[in-house]
């Protein structure tokens, strides 16, 4: 029985630790740095229709109906006020069991970690990563040592474990936005809440969204923002109070009622990769945010990351581990250009150039052939 080590508890390790749970010739453990997993309990989190194709392969189609929901279309509005440009029918790239799906991330997670109480060891920080021809050797900083056949690593965007099997420190590049994140204590007027609505406002825009049928629903900000380097280098702190007041006042007058009615507001940097990296050891693959954490802009990260996880899982059974790579390099550029698009084109501020974009996208969301190339390469797999 091969031996799988993945490093990082979060919604990658969790998916591929499934998938190899599930077949006979794999023994899987997961090591976590924290005592505990992360559940971000109110926040939300949309999945696209390629990615619950995946989570079905684990019984995601199961879960309580009551703990999802599958909004149809993206209404967007110019800034604040409810002017709506136009929709966009999400739903159009779904099939009968794989929709565009949105739910709480403690929901999402709470799933991913149910069948796996015995291989998730928590408290293990990776600290040195050996290795030869056949075997891998870990060391964590509790000074225990653990053997795998297969290292799959899985610790997030700062990932530790990829600086120290690439013998150099590798660091995410600032996205020069901050994402604000908080429940809505009720939903504001006229928002439609069966559909996700997106406001898009000069450097900053927002999204709403039911995470469940009963009409709870989740905000998430996108806002421009400088940060020094040393801010950046300190970026744990940066959510305590008199940060938070500090980017409070910076944010733009029309949003301020909206953010003072949040609850459980949080307020971080956003991180992205600016490079890949490949591990010349054959057994040794990255996966979700270590592999490439994108920007927010396309909600896409968690689906590719699962994506990602289900290719990685395949080619280790069918023993074709070096297709991994090159084939998900193609996929990740071909999103993290549309995340960067989307980012520009939501920020856009000056009366012309906002004027032009709303006439494009009320003409590119009814375009069948601009949808299929810009959406559907990336929904469909
Ligand atoms: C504002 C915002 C909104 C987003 N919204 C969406 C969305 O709607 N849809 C979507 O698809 N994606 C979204 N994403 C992206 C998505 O959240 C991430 O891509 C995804 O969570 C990455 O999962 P991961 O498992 O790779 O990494 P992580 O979730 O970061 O997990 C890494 C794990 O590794 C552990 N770890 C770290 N260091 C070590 C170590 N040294 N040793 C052991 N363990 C370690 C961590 O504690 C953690 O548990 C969003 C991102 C942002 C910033």
């Amino acid at each position: 029985m091969k031996k799988i080590a993945i490093i990082g508890a979060g919604i990658s390790g969790l998916f591929i630790a499934n998938l190899f749970k599930r077949n006979p010739n794999y023994q899987v453990t997961i090591y976590e740095k924290n005592t505990s997993i992360t559940l971000e309990k109110g926040y939300g989190i949309q999945i696209s229709a390629n990615c619950i194709k995946f989570l079905n392969e684990i019984g995601f189609e199961k879960l309580n109906n009551e703990e999802k929901f599958t909004p149809k279309k993206i209404n967007f509005y110019s800034k604040i006020n409810t002017n709506k440009i136009c929709e966009l029918n999400i739903s159009d790239f779904n099939s009968d069991k794989c929709k565009y799906t949105t739910l709480r991330r403690s929901t999402l997670v709470n799933f991913l970690k149910r069948d796996l109480e015995d291989a998730i060891k928590t408290g293990y920080d990776i600290s040195k990563i050996d290795k030869d021809d056949k075997q891998i050797r870990l060391l964590f900083e509790n000074n225990e040592i653990k053997q795998c056949d297969h290292l799959i690593i899985s610790d997030g965007v700062f990932s530790k474990s990829k600086s120290l099997i690439l013998n150099k420190k590798i660091k995410p590049k600032y996205n020069d936005t901050l994402a604000i994140r908080g429940i809505l204590n009720k939903a504001p007027n006229n928002i439609d809440n069966q559909n996700i609505s997106l406001f898009l406002g000069s450097d900053f825009h927002h999204v709403i969204y039911p995470v469940n049928p009963s009409g709870d629903l989740n905000f998430i900000a996108i806002m421009k923002y400088k940060l020094s380097i040393e801010e950046q280098k300190n970026y744990s702190q940066l959510n305590d109070n008199s940060f938070i007041q500090d980017v409070l006042e910076k944010v733009p007058l029309e949003y301020k009622e909206l953010l003072e009615s949040l609850k459980e507001l949080k307020i971080f940097p956003v991180f992205v990769s600016n490079n890949f990296y490949k591990i010349k050891t054959k057994n040794i693959h990255l996966i979700g945010d270590a592999f490439f954490a994108l920007p927010p802009s396309f909600a896409q990260g968690a689906s590719q990351s699962i994506e990602g996880a289900y290719e990685l899982f395949r080619n280790i059974v069918n023993n074709t581990e070096s297709n991994f790579f090159k084939n998900r390099v193609n996929k990740i550029k071909m999103v993290n250009v549309r995340s960067k698009l989307n980012q520009f084109a939501f920020h856009l501020s000056s009366r012309l150039t906002t004027f032009i974009r709303n006439i494009f996208l009320k003409k590119l969301v009814k375009n069948r052939k601009f949808l299929e190339a810009y959406l559907g390469k990336i929904y469909k797999n």
